[in-house]
């Protein structure tokens, strides 16, 4: 997570724990903690290299929209005064920079590392500038026009997700950000070794006693793949992981797997087999040489592509081998879920099987009683914005979880995220998922108002105003008025929302809106096209 995230909530108020803290203590980690420990290693140690690299340093590598201060900041490097930043997941360039390193090579020497970004001098940029390197808009153009801090953001993303990427190069204080193109995916035999390192699978042995809210998360879950080809608007996973997925053989996860039973509060439920998205290990395309010019930054927005070969049947041996270890009680995908996969048929009838025995196995065996998805939204625009698939998708799989469950005879939930505020969002598009959630017998509670974090598509269009790609204006909420205006839609059933609600409905002309909210007795309407959420007892939610 990022350390700022970490901190500071979409409103930018303190958070009151910090996850990654003892106990959840708030106060033992300043903000933007790179830069602080960097500055006081550089005063110290000015002979030693700093190295930056995790999440905070990652995201921070070229001109960037800082939520937490309102304005663009610089590539980190030029604050934290470090000697080079690792982006992306570390082994391969650390492995070779501390071979250079070892050869006793000098740090201000070392320019050739793919995944590492420093800063120099135009006349010292290995090669000059060359032909195929992408020169961006400085950082000082991107400072009096927000239109050239979209433009970049298009490069910036592309160049992450490709298999055979471009130098981005960027002007900053009369010098250059020379950001070195990403290895290639990590292999299978490559992460395995990753993997298989001799980890304790604890926290720091300092923090003994204490409680790490994260940690307790995470300590009985197993990462199976990286990288995630969905290419959300808001999400970072694309800017850090890229689109290919890397995927662990099943000997390491189960090798990883009977580490965990042997963990003495282990009680045979694994809490989450997964990685940025559940459903994507094994994934890749049929045609090798299609991927390795590839420009698009999602494989599967706005459609599915035909080259993407979406069989379930790996994950599901990997599911079948975890489950089949005595001494294992169930193992629940904890990870999202992405349904449009399920329901994507493609002319692989071996797919697309596997597919319908995914769906109907991860309900019946691999959900605790509520299965978190994430539409995002209710609005095909916004939802289009987010790229992420149209809600008549939700409806297709809440059908099928709806009639597994009762062949079954379940009583699961099935628990929709979703998100406000996002650019391209108005107020009205939130009235509208009030009434569709309302109809679908949701009381939304997984719910959150869009964080403009460090390089992602939408952090960039909020800021700016433009869709990086299109360059079309996109209208943002910005205020605390207008988020709040937004957020309180997803509360329309609390009688303290209702007044307010019925307000701001007359406000935005929508008075239509309010008998389809509040008709009756407040009891939940049936949506005319839509089934209509069984009674679960006491698995019923909000009642
Ligand atoms: S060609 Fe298709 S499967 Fe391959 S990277 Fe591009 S979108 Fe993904």
């Amino acid at each position: 997570m990022d350390s700022m995230v970490n901190k500071y909530t979409a409103n930018r108020r303190l958070r009151s724990e910090d996850a990654y803290s003892p106990d959840g203590r708030h106060d033992m980690r300043p903000e933007y903690p790179t830069i602080v420990y960097s500055k006081i290693l550089k005063q110290l140690f000015p002979d030693v290299p700093v190295i930056l690299g995790g999440i905070e340093a990652s995201l921070r590598r070229l001109t960037h929209y800082d939520y937490w201060q309102d304005k663009l900041q610089k590539c980190i490097l030029c604050d934290a005064g470090a000697d080079l930043l690792i982006y992306g997941m570390g082994e391969k360039p650390i492995l070779e920079l501390a071979r250079q390193l070892s050869e006793g090579v000098v740090i201000k020497d070392i320019r050739d590392i793919p995944q590492t970004v420093y800063l120099s001098r135009r006349e010292e940029i290995p090669g000059g500038i060359r032909e195929d390197d992408i020169v961006l808009h400085s950082h000082e153009e991107c400072l009096k026009k927000k239109r050239s801090q979209a433009e970049n953001f298009r490069h910036i993303e592309e160049q992450s997700n490709m298999m055979h990427a471009q130098r981005l190069l960027q002007g900053v204080d009369g010098r250059f950000v020379v950001v070195n193109p990403p290895y290639p995916p990590m292999t299978t035999e490559e992460l395995d070794a990753s993997f298989d390192l001799p980890y304790t699978r604890q926290p720091h042995p300092k923090y003994k006693g204490k409680r790490i809210p994260a940690y307790d998360m995470i300590k009985h879950s197993v990462n199976i793949h990286r990288g995630c080809f969905g290419g959300c608007a808001f999400c970072t996973i694309s800017a850090h992981q890229g689109k290919f997925i890397s995927c662990r053989s099943k000997e390491s996860i189960l090798k990883e797997v009977k580490q965990v039973m042997e963990m003495p509060d282990f009680k045979g439920y694994l809490s989450d087999l997964g990685g940025p998205s559940a459903n994507m290990y094994g994934m890749a395309g049929r045609n090798k040489k299609a991927c390795e010019k590839c420009r698009r930054p999602s494989c599967i927005h706005p459609q599915i592509c035909p080259n993407l070969d979406t069989n379930h049947s790996r994950l599901l041996d990997v599911y079948h081998a975890v489950d089949a270890l005595p001494g294992i009680k169930r193992s629940f995908i904890g990870s999202g879920v992405r349904y449009d996969l399920l329901l994507y048929r493609s002319k692989d009838e071996e797919a697309n099987r596997a597919a319908l025995q995914y769906t109907r196995e991860l309900i019946i065996r691999h959900v605790s009683g509520r299965l978190k998805v994430a539409p995002e939204h209710t609005s095909d625009r916004v939802l289009y914005l987010m790229r992420k698939p149209s809600f008549q998708q939700f409806y297709e799989f809440k059908r099928q979880f709806d009639r597994i469950n009762k062949e079954e005879n379940l009583r699961e939930q099935i628990i929709p995220y979703f998100i406000s505020s996002h650019p391209g969002c108005r107020e009205e598009d939130m009235a509208e998922l009030a009434v569709i959630t309302k109809n679908l017998d949701f009381h939304l509670e997984q719910v959150q108002d869009f964080t403009p974090t460090p390089m992602t598509n939408a952090t960039e269009t909020w800021y700016s105003g433009y869709d990086p790609y299109t360059l079309e204006e996109v209208f943002s909420a910005k205020s605390q008025k207008e988020k709040l205006a937004q957020r309180q839609y997803f509360f329309w059933y609390k009688p303290e929302e209702r007044r307010n609600i019925e307000q701001s409905l007359r406000r935005i002309g929508r008075p239509d809106l309010i008998s389809k909210l509040y008709n009756g007795n407040n009891r939940a309407e049936h949506h005319p096209q839509e089934p209509r959420q069984e009674k679960r007892g006491r698995n019923r939610r909000h009642k």
